[in-house]
């Protein structure tokens, strides 16, 4: 006989998951409208529509579209950018630009097609000129993202770029020492490796090499997450 005992475990996990992704992302007030065990698709969908109109920050006077995230909402690997570019803001797609051709082919280097993952940035509105975000408007961003964390439950979370690596680890390590090892945040194993934007500016085998590396190390993560057998890569 099959009582309540697995479906409760289920949603105790999910709870603990989705507190585990506020506290490590810093958010101390949980907005608590919704219903916080809906299923991926929904609670993105519900989070997207609070996110409408935000007026946390000063990006949001520069925007022209709020860059939520995109891709399947039931991921294994979520992956995390800085903030919408130029090209971004104008389509409201994350990694729609240069860099991001470069990400898709960085993940189909290891046999990832990009429509099996989930891909959003640590901030949702383009910094004007393509600044660095600021701490306040990462601050600001944080509760949207943990919200989408928590909503994912992704098993991995490959953090491209030193923001996104700094702000999931919540330390000032540069991404050099970062990149190339598993990290543990929420429910989640993090692997953060170079922004593709930094790969374009800085282009030699010597970083892609490093970049492929941590790659192959998020494909075996995946695998693992996945009960898939090892591909190889
Ligand atoms: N760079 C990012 O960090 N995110 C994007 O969405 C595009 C470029």
């Amino acid at each position: 006989m099959t009582g309540p005992g697995p479906a409760l475990a289920d949603a105790a996990r999910a709870l603990a998951d989705h507190l585990r992704f506020h506290q490590a992302l810093g958010v101390r007030v949980l907005p608590l409208r919704g219903e916080p065990l809906a299923g991926p698709a929904a609670a993105l969908r519900r989070l997207e529509a609070r996110v409408a109109g935000c007026t946390r920050c000063k990006l949001a006077r520069g925007r022209t579209t709020i860059v939520f995230g995109s891709g399947d909402p039931q991921a294994r690997l979520v992956v995390i950018g800085e903030g919408p570019g130029e090209e971004e803001d104008r389509q409201g797609k994350p990694f729609v630009g240069r860099a991001g051709q470069l990400l898709t082919r960085m993940l189909e280097s290891v046999g990832i097609a990009r429509d099996e993952v989930y891909i959003c940035n640590i901030v949702k509105c383009r910094p004007p000129g393509n600044r660095n975000p600021e701490p306040e408007e990462i601050a600001a961003c944080a509760p949207f993202l943990a919200g989408q964390l928590a909503a994912l439950r992704p098993g991995v979370i490959c953090a491209l770029g030193t923001f996104a690596a700094q702000q999931l680890l919540r330390t000032r390590e540069p991404i050099g020492r970062l990149r190339g090892q598993r990290h543990h945040v929420g429910g989640a194993v993090v692997i953060p490796t170079y922004h593709p934007a930094f790969l374009l500016r800085n282009p030699g085998p010597s970083y892609r090499r490093q970049a492929y590396d941590d790659l192959k190390l998020i494909r075996r993560e995946y695998d693992r997450v996945r009960g898939a057998a090892p591909t190889g890569a």
